[in-house]
């Protein structure tokens, strides 16, 4: 195998190792960023729905004074009733009273209303509560998983990325960019070794047969055509897939028939 594509091979060995750790932390980062943010806005609806809850009662406190000043009022008022001594003055102060009954019962009125508001108040907050204490002990759950796996991947992903370096610097740059260009259009995998297809036969005793069919491209599995896979074997230059652009080599392993269930892409 010339020495540019055995390179390619390599560095695709290296990045596919680079991928399995960011796999490795999963959508670990994201949870842990998501959770953070449902925490800081419950914090916020919280303290808004608590700064509600004292206005509420400060209101209630104000109301009830008022209705109990207008109650000494009304007995004074109707006491009065009995030693009015013209029909003007009585009707003045039936007015009066009227005033202050009305004022008495909105008061009341409002106090109702504003008991009601507590009430389901008092409801949201102990759901806010529950939330956040549930939210808070995920986060600090999530956050030392993905603590633990980033210490136990920070010395391999920086091993990693100095022989990857190290690489690059000896792959001509053409190589490296189109490395790059179809790594990022497929999915990290731009360099791929050949594959032999088989037929799985099973004769009568329950034995499997492996019966050779075409020769395909790991990427892509499109069929190579035999002149092309002849190339490939020789490993004296640079081929791609004529289907998907990825740079094939030939590699012994994958011209096994695979018995196991996973599926090997590489
Ligand atoms: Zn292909």
């Amino acid at each position: 195998m010339i020495k540019e594509l055995e390179l390619l091979v390599k560095l695709q060995q290296i990045d596919k190792q680079l991928q399995a750790i960011d796999s490795l932390k999963g959508d670990l980062p994201q949870v842990v960023d998501t959770l953070k943010q449902t925490i800081a806005s419950l914090k916020i609806e919280v303290n808004n729905n608590k700064a509600r809850e004292k206005e509420i009662l400060l209101e209630i406190k104000r109301l009830e004074s008022q209705i109990a000043d207008n109650k000494v009022l009304l007995a004074r008022y109707q006491d009065q009733l009995y030693l009015v001594t013209s029909n003007k003055e009585y009707d003045a102060l039936t007015a009066e009273i009227d005033t202050l009954k009305q004022e008495i019962d909105s008061s009341e009125y409002a106090i109702l209303t504003l008991t009601e508001e507590m009430d389901k108040l008092k409801i949201t907050l102990k759901g806010n509560e529950m939330t956040l204490e549930e939210k808070s002990k995920e986060l600090e759950i999530k956050q030392a998983e993905l603590d633990k796996t980033d210490v136990k991947t920070r010395k391999e992903q920086a091993e990693l990325q100095v022989r990857r370096d190290e690489l690059i610097a000896q792959i001509p740059m053409r190589y490296i960019r189109e490395y790059d260009r179809i790594a990022k259009a497929k999915d990290g995998l731009a360099v791929v070794s050949i594959q032999q297809d088989f037929d799985e036969k099973v004769d009568k005793k329950g034995n499997i047969e492996y019966i050779p069919l075409h020769v395909s491209c790991g990427g892509c599995h499109k069929i190579v055509p035999p002149q092309k896979v002849v190339e490939i074997k020789s490993g004296r230059n640079i081929t791609r897939c004529e289907s998907c652009g990825r740079i094939l080599y030939f590699d012994e392993g994958h011209y096994q028939p695979n018995t196991s269930d996973e599926e090997d892409l590489f």
